[in-house]
């Protein structure tokens, strides 16, 4: 029987973990204004779970089939929670150095951890891939939808993308399908900052 709260948690061949639910966006469409969690799992934490206890899980799960990644990605921002997500996937890369690493992200790194090289100690971590979610094509929409707690968390976000990119990470901006946005503007932006895009069906949290 699973525990009532879910770190760990899968969806097709992919790894998730759910490592926070502070988030520093309160985008209008999350998922978890109206659920508690997904596909069976309860996303909502009532505390935030230790590294310990998140690799004691991992370790329970990661042998349940051949994972085609682990992503860090639940109801909350993992870089909120830096250093957990460090930690974690150090555990990870040198546990398991062929399962690739990836970061779902809104983008707001730089503002939540001023005065650190997050994208060095990302890379050095073993993440190499990092989806970022630009819900807005402008700044005023991104604003509307996503609600950030900072001024300037459009103009980071875009920050982080090209120094996730200078870095040579694996990078995409990734948009939800809602009719505020205009997509064709993200994936403008994407062509001109070199990074993949990928367009994302509406539902709301998985960015
Ligand atoms: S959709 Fe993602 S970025 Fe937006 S509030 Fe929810 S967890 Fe944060």
């Amino acid at each position: 029987m699973r525990q009532s709260e879910d770190f760990v948690y899968w969806l097709d061949d992919a790894l998730y973990l759910n490592i926070t639910n502070r988030c520093s966006n309160n985008c209008y469409f999350c998922f978890k204004h109206y659920w508690s969690g997904i596909a069976g799992f309860k996303l909502k934490l009532s505390s935030e779970p230790s590294v310990e206890q998140i690799i004691e899980d991992l370790k329970k799960h990661i042998f349940r089939r051949r994972w085609r990644e682990t992503v860090f990605c639940g109801f909350g921002e993992p870089t909120a929670r830096l250093d957990c997500l460090l930690e974690v996937a150090k555990w990870i890369n040198e546990h398991f150095p062929f399962l690739s690493i990836r970061l779902d992200t809104n983008g707001h790194a730089f503002l939540l951890n001023p005065k650190r090289d997050v994208i060095g100690e990302l890379k050095d971590s073993g993440v190499r891939a990092v989806s970022v979610s630009i819900n807005g094509h402008d700044e005023e929409t991104y604003n509307k939808i996503c609600r950030p707690v900072f001024t300037n968390a459009y103009r980071s976000a875009i920050e982080f993308v090209k120094s996730a990119r200078d870095a040579s990470l694996d990078v995409e901006i990734t948009a939800v399908m809602i009719p505020e946005i205009d997509i064709s503007r993200i994936q403008d932006l994407a062509s001109r900052l070199k990074v993949k895009f990928r367009a994302r069906d509406y539902i709301p949290c998985f960015y």
